[in-house]
């Protein structure tokens, strides 16, 4: 029923061991320590048990509120729901300003927002392994229906959350709206779009990937100010590359009130890109010439800050530089949701990366953009669905894109234009499988883009087997504009592309039994707060005959 995720295990902590060994040799040569410490590292940081286990805070000596980083939910089941909160009264400290110790939580889940009638509570713990963050599981619960929740510790109550179950199994859901949204980077802007998200009708927000950047945030913060009440700016003016950075980072981006507030308004389910981890990473090759077994290092960190902060479950949790992030959701009969993770197991980017001309190296049969399981896992998923639409929500552009309409044509390495070979045994799987209503959600690339997918893309008049929505970024890239440089040779060479729009924002996607409706929203700008929000386009696709046609 109800699952503390973080209960002990009956393993050792080495967390302050390894901190000792990293404040001893510092940083850089902590990185470039050998196998034993890689060894040390991994194993790191499930809370101990017995002897080891960390004492429990008296709640009573809790003087300041916990509650700063707000709260989330995520991964609707028809029976549960994930609550999650961080106990941080001091956010932008290493330890959140609480001692090393377990923190009891309670939690409650109603169903009305005044909390008059409780229908489930529970308590949990706040580990200091885990940075004091709260996964539960809240369980037991009806099929279809909104709840509100909220965490208590010692006399600091939560903000209230609302989040909701998935409709019951195999069920004929008459309708399910749901928000895109990718790539925040703090520093390009403001997160207006999560304004306006927040207030939208949604029943589940997708991201994408890029919830935070690793770049350093330097002493102006960008186009925005660093949080009130702070800063020693050397907490940010850094990559993030330790466990502690990356923690830090993900305080800072939850500083935000909109963010915090979309969160508050909507489970979310989560997926990542490279810049949690670090920009173009691919497996264990990092962006730049660093040995893997150092990558995996950092890998480690980043992968584990990630579980902490997002409302994740718990086969989500990771193995040191290992975490299972793709996974199925269901809503009744309406949709299936098979989550990818495109950077965890894919072969490195041919040619270098970037844009380059296709050739033998990239469409090298053996390359594999999800790895041989995901891709077993999602089209044994599809062979088994009965779902009206099957919804992929992934990371980088699935749909080709030549650069020029004129021969020789580039394509991006990091997409999936660089493993035409995986999206080939994907497209044949989907129809082996006899999906009829694929539709692929996107981020990464900081503009809007609609698709048709075609059976082949390499010929206008194959068939259309599926749409793929590509929402722009809340923030990256500042702000952006509605006609990028590139559009009329974008739309020139790629018929199948439908929409372009370089504007910021965020995309609603309403799916019925009948047809699916994409509304691709904007704002005017990023660098300043404000912004007013426009539907940019808004377009719908058919069940049955797939392609994107203008609402
Ligand atoms: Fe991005
Ligand atoms: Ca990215």
């Amino acid at each position: 029923m109800t699952q503390d995720l973080t209960t002990p295990h009956a393993r050792p902590s080495h967390a302050p061991e390894l901190r000792a060994v990293a404040r001893h040799i510092g940083r850089r040569r902590f990185l470039t320590a050998t196998g034993a410490a890689a060894a040390l590292a991994f194993a790191v940081g499930l809370p101990g048990a017995g002897t080891a286990a960390a004492a429990e805070l008296d709640t009573a000596q809790l003087t300041d509120d916990p509650f700063t980083l707000g709260v989330a939910s995520g991964d609707p089941h028809p029976d549960s729901v994930l609550l999650w909160t961080r106990l941080a009264p001091v956010p932008y400290q290493a330890d959140g300003g609480l001692p090393a110790r377990r923190v009891t939580v309670e939690w409650e889940l109603a169903l009305d927002a005044r909390f008059r009638s409780v229908v489930r509570r529970g308590k949990a713990t706040a580990h200091p392994e885990f940075h004091h963050t709260v996964h539960v599981e809240a369980g037991g619960l009806a099929p279809g229906r909104v709840y509100h929740y909220r965490f208590r510790a010692g006399r600091f109550v939560s903000p209230a959350g609302r989040t909701r179950t998935a409709p019951a199994p195999r069920s004929r859901a008459a309708e399910l709206s749901f928000g895109i949204v990718s790539c925040q980077r703090y520093d390009q802007g403001y997160y207006t779009a999560y304004r306006y998200l927040a207030e939208e009708d949604l029943d589940v927000v997708l991201h994408l990937g890029d919830y935070l950047y690793e770049y350093a945030v330097n002493d102006a913060a960008g186009a925005r100010a660093y949080p009130a009440g702070t800063l020693p700016s050397g907490l940010f003016n850094h990559e993030t590359v330790t466990l502690e950075d990356y923690r830090l980072r993900y305080a800072l981006y939850k500083s935000d009130p909109d963010l915090r507030a979309a969160h508050a308004a909507h489970p979310f389910v989560v997926t990542w890109d490279d810049h949690e981890t670090e920009n173009n990473y691919a497996g264990d090759t990092p962006e730049n010439s660093v040995p893997p077994e150092e990558f995996l290092l950092r890998r480690a960190a980043a992968y584990r800050a990630y579980w902490e902060n997002m409302p994740l479950r718990r086969p989500q949790r990771p193995e040191g530089p290992d975490l299972k992030l793709y996974r199925r959701l269901h809503w009744g009969r309406l949709a299936q949701f098979d989550v990818l993770d495109t950077r965890q197991y894919r072969s490195n980017q041919a040619y270098g990366d970037g844009w380059q001309y296709p050739g033998p190296e990239s469409e090298d049969p053996s390359r594999t953009l999800t790895g041989a399981a995901q891709e077993r896992w999602l089209l044994d998923g599809w062979r088994r669905s009965d779902a009206v639409w099957n919804v992929v929500p992934q990371q980088v552009t699935f749909s080709r894109r030549l650069d020029t309409p004129t021969p020789p044509a580039k394509v991006s390495m990091d997409s999936w234009d660089g493993y035409p070979a995986s999206r080939e045994r994907v497209l044949a799987g989907a129809q082996a499988a006899g999906v009829e209503n694929l539709m692929v959600l996107t981020g990464d690339v900081h503009v809007h883009y609609g698709f048709d997918i075609k059976r082949d893309f390499a010929d206008p008049g194959s068939k259309t087997v599926g749409t793929e929505i590509v929402t722009t970024s809340v923030t990256s890239g500042g702000n952006g504009s509605a006609r990028p440089a590139n559009y009329d040779n974008l739309t020139a060479a790629n018929p199948h592309m439908r929409f372009y729009n370089g504007l910021r924002g965020y995309t609603t996607v309403t799916l019925g039994p009948e047809r699916a409706r994409a509304d691709f929203k904007t704002v005017s700008h990023v660098t300043t707060q404000g912004a007013p929000l426009t539907t940019a386009a808004s377009f719908v696709t058919e069940a049955g005959d797939p392609g994107l046609k203008p609402a």
